[in-house]
């Protein structure tokens, strides 16, 4: 099963999501939206979901960090380099819109995995242009807040 998306200017991608219990990560419902939501993401064709996307205020996001596509819950970046890059960026819930966003080039993500284990990963490149802009829906910000110029044709990333 996959979830419709939620898009612009649906108010629910507004919403701040509120951090999983721990003790509920091993539910089996909490073990199957992790696989529905990385099936939705899947037959988007995106790179990167997060669970307000779908309708659910969870904090809860999926990531293809390039080795692999993984759930992270309560995600955080916990340091950031002062270095910027400018990413071009798409959404799945802002359909046909792209634009630069600065983005830091590197992060330190802190979060649990599927599983309700710790884990911090430093991240560069495309995935941390990918953990920023999906803990952003996490606290209800869309790309389109932070674009500086909307671009036209887009690259292929689709967050
Ligand atoms: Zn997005």
């Amino acid at each position: 099963m996959s979830y419709g998306m939620v898009t612009q200017p649906d108010p629910r991608l507004r919403i701040r999501s509120s951090p999983v219990e721990v003790s509920a990560i091993a539910s089996e419902r909490m073990q199957t939206f992790f696989k529905e939501l990385t099936e939705t993401m899947n037959l988007e064709r995106g790179v990167g979901i997060a669970a307000p996307q779908v309708g659910i205020h969870e904090r809860v996001i999926i990531v293809d960090t390039g080795s692999g596509v993984h759930t992270f819950v309560n995600p955080e970046i916990i340091d950031r380099s002062h270095r910027t890059v400018n990413s071009e960026e798409g959404c799945l819930s802002v359909p046909g819109v792209w634009g630069i966003v600065k983005r830091n080039k590197t992060v330190k993500v802190k979060a649990l995995n599927k599983d309700g284990q710790p884990v911090e990963l430093d991240v560069d490149g495309l995935t941390a242009i990918i953990f920023q802009h999906e803990i952003d829906h996490l606290d209800g910000v869309l790309f389109i807040d932070r674009v500086e110029k909307f671009t036209s044709p887009p690259l292929n990333n689709r967050l």
